[in-house]
């Protein structure tokens, strides 16, 4: 392996990780010599080397090359991501290393690397910002693998991170121009409602608050600004509720731009000023502001500022049709949001969803749209992508989760990459065994009746909406799916992984009383069918059903034996029906002797 003699650091990390990873698949040490040492044999050229002589450096920050030539491969990239980025382009490509989960890493059994001569991979970042929930995303080398680049903090050298700085949203009264110091002796800060000043949002043209504001984010840019990293972010975003302030200044401003966005941006926009001309290093920090709930409608007077980040969120959508789907008419105002704040501003960053918040455990059947969602995103202007999903998977973990997050990475490096269907047969396959090919079936049913015409999937789908128009024939069908998937398992890895996502299944038929838990096959069998899948969820290691703190389970037996799932959790602690647990208990252990 060959680095340029005058190597940065960020050549000499990458060079570190293709060599640890090098002597992991082949189990063999490359030695990494400065490319003006002669050297024997092939070469593996990582950065700007001599042989690597072409220019990357005015191509769009987080590009890489991987190329062939006479005699070798060269890795070249630019910004603090780029070439590390090259560096797992070249791994997957040609030593099959895939990072499916944080436990799951595929790489090739054979024993030599070869690289096709004619090999010149050139890539551009579709999306500079991209971030999505899970667990794994949380890991560091699935991050690198898969090309996440806010998700956990790494130095510039080892790949940078696009950071908030601030608190990642509902930052004003929270961290700037707090309710906590400034309610009290100053209510005029904040938000008139009905005739009354309240602590929910603040006053934005209160010249004072913007006085505030402003000099706490250069306080905070002062302390944490990094001058080395591709771009910083501080967030100015209101709290989470729509206590917008109706006084006649803001009502003016919001009146004139046809939008509460309007005193929104006029607000961030001076903010915003004001960072440009404190110092010339701030060039790389952006403001960011939500394009959310009230603010979400696109202002007519007033143009974000080029440092401005506008991160539009699609709370309101439905997540079963596509974003263009014209029988889907939230979906079809969101695009239309979404294209006109392109037209006013470079830097729109998209915050989606791709979880049940309320109802976490039910099928969440959006595979259908991921892809052409992502494509309309980019193809719309967006230049970030959030997927807000199950960000409490360490106590709420069932479904299909970390395939999702591994499809939306692969689909933010390439949202036209057209082998969707045989990626999420791959990961299936590899995590779930031989029976992943049932699961593709599975979720290709699912996905096939996630919504209707006039049916639509939102984020706190309850059970009677979820599955719309399903048949008694699919449902059976699904069951059998299930069962062919742990049949064909070969390790218990394997088995276990099937049955932490068959949870959604079983949680919707609970919910819906179908298949065993319908009562139609007897007292016992419906309160041991309950009991069963209680204990399962639990056994997993689940102590939440949705998010929030009162959606945790509840382990109380009436509501077990009796009640659908959504029951089971803690926000019924204290119902007149828990005082039935002992009868509860103790007609099951009747029916039990009864039943053998
Ligand atoms: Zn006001
Ligand atoms: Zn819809």
């Amino acid at each position: 392996m060959v680095i340029p003699a005058r190597s940065t650091a960020h050549e000499r990390n990458a060079a570190y990780l293709l060599e640890q990873r090098l002597e992991k698949i082949y189990g063999i040490q490359v030695d990494v010599v400065a490319d003006n040492i002669k050297t024997a044999g092939n070469i593996l050229s990582v950065g700007a080397t001599v042989y690597a002589d072409y220019d990357f450096t005015a191509k769009k920050t987080g590009s890489y090359a991987v190329t062939a030539f006479d005699g070798g491969v060269s890795i070249i990239g630019n910004g603090n991501r780029g070439l590390i980025d090259g560096v797992f382009r070249f791994l997957s490509e040609f030593c099959d290393y895939e990072v499916y989960t944080k436990d799951v890493i595929r790489y090739t059994e054979e024993k030599s690397l070869c690289v096709p001569k004619n090999t010149k991979i050139e890539s551009t970042p579709f999306f500079e910002y991209r971030k999505v929930d899970t667990v794994s995303t949380g890991d560091a080398e699935y991050a690198l693998a898969n090309s996440l680049n806010s998700q956990i903090w790494f130095s510039n050298e080892e790949g940078g991170v696009i950071k908030y700085l601030s608190l990642f949203g509902h930052s004003l009264t929270n961290q700037f121009c707090k309710r906590d110091t400034y309610f009290a002796s100053h209510p005029e800060y904040f938000a008139l409602r009905d005739g009354k000043r309240v602590d929910k949002q603040l006053c934005l043209t209160n010249p004072d608050v913007l006085k505030i504001v402003t000099e706490e984010v250069l306080d905070l840019l002062k302390k944490s600004h990094d001058p080395t990293a591709d771009l910083q972010i501080v967030s100015l975003t209101q709290d989470d509720n729509e206590e917008y302030c109706t006084c006649d200044n803001c009502r003016a401003l919001d009146e004139k731009n046809g939008s509460h966005a309007g005193t929104m941006l006029t607000f961030v926009n001076a903010v915003a000023d004001a960072v440009k001309v404190a110092d010339p290093a701030y060039k790389n920090v952006a403001i960011d502001t939500f394009a959310y709930q009230y603010t979400r409608t696109c202002p007519t007077n007033v143009v974000p500022r080029d440092n401005v980040i506008i991160r539009l969120c699609s709370i309101e959508c439905c997540f079963g049709h596509t974003i263009d789907d014209e029988n889907c008419k939230e979906n079809v105002l969101f695009l239309q949001d979404l294209n006109k704040w392109s037209k006013i501003c470079d830097r729109v960053y998209i915050w989606d969803y791709i979880n049940n918040y309320s109802e976490t455990f039910l099928p969440f059947a959006d595979f259908q749209v991921l892809q052409r969602n992502m494509q309309l995103f980019y193809e719309n202007g967006a230049k970030g992508v959030y997927e807000e999903g199950n960000y409490y998977m360490d106590i709420c973990n069932g479904e299909f989760y970390e395939l999702r997050s591994y499809l939306l990475c692969k689909l933010m490096q390439n949202p036209y990459r057209e082998d969707y269907e045989e990626l999420m047969l791959d990961y299936l396959t590899q995590v779930y065994g031989p029976g992943g090919t049932y699961l593709k079936e599975f979720i290709d049913l699912v996905s096939s009746r996630s919504v209707t015409k006039t049916k639509h999937l939102h984020i706190r789908q309850q059970p009677a909406d979820c599955l719309p128009g399903i048949t008694a024939t699919e449902i059976r069908k699904a069951d059998k799916l299930w069962e062919n998937a742990k049949n064909a398992a070969k390790t218990t890895q394997q088995l276990n992984e099937i049955k932490r996502s068959e949870l959604c299944w079983q949680y919707w038929k609970c919910c819906r009383m179908k298949g065993e838990y319908s009562p139609l096959r007897g007292l016992y069998s419906y309160m041991k069918s309950h009991k069963e899948l209680y204990d399962k969820i639990v056994a997993l290691g689940n102590t939440a059903v949705g998010e929030g703190a009162i959606k945790y389970l509840r382990g109380n037996s009436f509501s077990i034996y009796f009640l659908p799932p959504t029951k089971w959790e803690s926000k019924y602690d204290g119902k007149l029906w828990h005082k039935l647990d002992p009868f509860a208990d103790w007609l099951y252990e009747r029916l039990e002797e009864l039943h053998g």
